[in-house]
């Protein structure tokens, strides 16, 4: 027997508890535990039933994603779950906490299952690349059939156990007591196998069929895994189980161990990282409880929803009556359509909006905790904002400007107190997005900064730490990128040709789309402020220059780098935008080219590449893996792969350099080749 299984024996039923915290994580040593335990059991003629219980908070709540990443080493997950099956005695499997993944096979394995009310069950593999791959598939569909698993799998849903009760996928829920009755229900089972394997195949209507695997391929973005969980669901139909296990584990091994699921387990392990660190910090943060939002427009007012979905109290400030009416009714709109669209229960959008103060008064910010500011982007606006923020809040709270561009020192130094000054850089909008950069200043003090990653979980978002430069870490990378595809525009491809290429490459908008959409008046006008310091030696691209002064600020003008007739719902090319183009080349004596669609993208990664190696030599960013959990979760990069820096690890370094090199050379003057090394330096 392993550390990690326990064994006692209460009368004639068998307890077999797994104990591997945290969470209990499957892995060899937790399998080959069970497996010489379900063998114990077997040959103990005392013990007339078993039962399979979570030690601490959790039953078995996944499996231990880093064993995915070597040969998996034996007894694997099926043996156990074949050994429970074969054994002519019963076995009840006891959940609380969450039983995921692996931990829900296992389940699935056993003659039956009971529940504490709050547990939660789900397959989630496909979210790392792969599918079930312990009779998943298999199992399930012989209690819910085949639809209700095509949406389970293939969207890796968490249900609840009262659902799970409503299914049959439990057979007994519980609100106390849990071992107690697991061991009582074993003992009503005694003398009787109740195997998931010997109910018949499912049946279903190929209509119905066909409607679950088209939403399911829509929302799972048509991915290959979400195809062969599919098909495998379908075997259960067609082929006897152990044909169907079979199969179903030759597909699990053979995504596994391929490019997308190694790229989505480094992003979970990337943005696991700043969370780990938190359980370790012996810092004692400061703990918030009420926040002050500054600033009632976009961002405002998206902070402020995301603070109260969270469960903050929240004072919400504007200097200006209509601005604050505007923001509050924002803030009361969302939660009335999240009640209308049955997404939250009226008395829960109550609750939560008790929370919820507003104000121009600045002596309301006395109580907060921490303070946002999300005033307009001007230095000038953010010195006076700090200064009333200086003189009304508690001396002790946190203060955090939410600037996408301007240099947060600059605003610390003017106040007494720059230790407790930082940058909290949502995304838009703020309620949706899961990325925050998290700026550390000069003075920042770092319990501050643990304070914020405190705060980022607890909001459910997924943070970065940045150090305080122009465009922290994201907006840093994405002006390389969009910088590299107007290169391309100037040198022969089109705005539609660019973005088709990359949204076909998995990004959720092309840059054109993208600039179209966020305005491009915006980014002029910070061309024109940093005109001045620019080289001029350096290759500048004036096209978006162009657009601009013939008045084309994108979709909110209906012009752009498309045109966007009344009621159209995406751009259209336009053919002035084509010449405003040809021109643009012609004038700097460009032959213009034609570009494959792999031609494009490969630039781009590798411009992204380069920015991120610069960033790393800045010491800008301090973990290199940061730069794909920001572009991922805050720029539409495509999740499954990976990211600049997970992609670039997959060509080495001695091709990336080979190619930075060319890219340097059609990128011409201004482009510098980063030192690459620190890109493959492992986490
Ligand atoms: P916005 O113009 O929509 O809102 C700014 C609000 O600040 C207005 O309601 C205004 O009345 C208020 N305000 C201005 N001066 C004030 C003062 N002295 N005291 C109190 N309130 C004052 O702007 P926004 O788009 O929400 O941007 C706010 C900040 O967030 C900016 O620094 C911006 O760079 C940053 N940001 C914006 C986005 C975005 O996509 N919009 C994304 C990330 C960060």
């Amino acid at each position: 027997m392993t550390s990690k299984i326990n064994i006692h024996n209460e009368a004639d039923v068998m307890v077999i508890t797994v104990n591997n915290p945290p969470i209990n994580a499957g892995s060899t040593e937790v399998r080959q535990g069970l497996l010489d335990a379900v063998h114990r059991f077997q040959n103990d003629p005392s013990a007339l039933a078993a039962v399979i219980i979570g030690g601490g908070n959790t039953f078995i709540a996944g499996s231990d994603i880093k064993e995915f990443s070597q040969p998996l080493a034996e007894p694997h997950l099926p043996s156990v779950i074949a050994a429970i099956e074969d054994c002519p005695k019963p076995v009840v499997c006891a959940l609380h906490g969450a039983a995921l993944g692996g931990g829900f096979e296992l389940a699935l394995g056993c003659d039956a299952r009971i529940a504490l009310e709050g547990t939660v069950i789900g397959l989630p593999e496909v979210t790392l690349g792969i599918i079930p791959g312990a009779g998943g598939t298999q199992r399930l569909p012989r209690l819910v059939g085949i639809e209700k698993s095509i949406e389970l799998i293939c969207g890796g849903v968490r249900i609840q156990a009262q659902e799970a009760l409503k299914l049959g996928i439990i057979n007994k829920l519980v609100n106390e007591d849990l071992l107690g009755n697991a061991v009582t229900y074993a003992r009503s089972l005694i003398g009787q196998k109740f195997r998931i394997r010997d109910i018949a195949s499912p049946k279903a209507d190929a209509a119905s069929v066909s409607i679950a695997s088209q939403k399911a391929l829509k929302a799972g973005k048509n991915r290959p895994n979400i195809h062969l969980a599919i098909e495998m669901i379908g075997n259960a139909m067609t082929m006897p189980i152990d044909q169907g296990l079979a199969t179903e584990r030759d597909v699990f091994q053979t995504l596994r161990v391929g490019t997308e699921a190694k790229a989505l387990r480094h992003q979970f392990f990337a943005e696991r990282k700043l969370f780990k660190a938190l359980g370790t910090n012996e810092l004692k943060p400061k703990s918030l409880e009420k926040i002050a939002v500054i600033g009632a427009g976009t961002m405002g007012s998206g902070i402020t929803i995301a603070c109260l979905a969270a469960g903050y109290s929240v004072l919400m400030l504007d200097q200006n009556e209509a601005a604050l009416e505007k923001g509050v009714k924002k803030v009361a709109d969302f939660y009335d359509s999240r009640v209308t669209s049955g997404k939250l229960l009226a008395n829960k959008a109550e609750a939560i909006l008790k929370g919820f103060t507003f104000s121009t008064q600045w002596t309301e910010i006395a109580s907060a905790d921490l303070v946002i500011e999300a005033v307009f982007e001007d230095i000038q606006v953010k010195h006076a904002v700090f200064q009333k923020i200086e003189e009304y809040a508690n001396s002790d709270a946190l203060l955090a400007s939410n600037t996408s561009y301007l240099n947060i020192d600059a605003i610390a130094e003017k106040t007494s107190n720059p230790s407790r000054i930082f940058g909290l850089h949502f995304f838009s909008p703020a309620q949706v997005m899961k990325l925050i950069e998290i700026v550390r200043c000069k003075a920042t003090s770092p319990s501050v900064i643990t304070a914020g990653l405190q705060f980022a979980k607890r909001l459910g978002k997924t943070p970065v730490i940045s150090a305080n430069a122009f465009g922290f870490i994201g907006n840093r990378i994405y002006a390389a990128y969009r910088r590299q595809c107007e290169f391309m525009l100037e040198e022969g491809a089109s705005p539609e040709q660019i973005d088709q290429a990359l949204e076909e490459y998995g990004f959720a908008m092309g840059p054109f789309a993208v600039a179209d959409m966020s305005g491009l008046d915006i980014a002029w006008a910070m061309r024109k402020s940093l005109a001045a310091s620019r080289n001029p030696g350096h290759r500048y691209v004036n096209i978006p220059d162009t657009l601009c002064l013939a008045g084309r600020f994108g979709r909110k003008t209906g012009l752009g780098y498309y045109q966007y007739p009344q009621g159209a719902k995406s751009g259209v090319v336009d053919p002035l935008v084509k010449q405003i183009i040809e021109e643009a080349s012609a004038s700097k004596g460009i032959v213009r080219r034609t570009f494959t669609a792999e031609e494009i993208v490969n630039r781009v990664l590798l411009a992204m590449m380069n920015e991120i190696a610069h960033l790393v030599s800045e010491k800008i960013v301090g973990d290199v893996t940061d730069c794909d959990v920001a572009l991922v979760n805050g720029y539409g990069f495509p999740r499954w792969c990976g990211g600049p820096v997970f992609i670039a690890r997959e060509m080495g370094k001695e091709k990336l350099n080979l190619e930075l090199q060319e890219l340097a050379n059609v990128s011409g003057p201004g482009f510098v080749i980063a030192n690459t090394g620190a890109l493959f330096k492992p986490l």
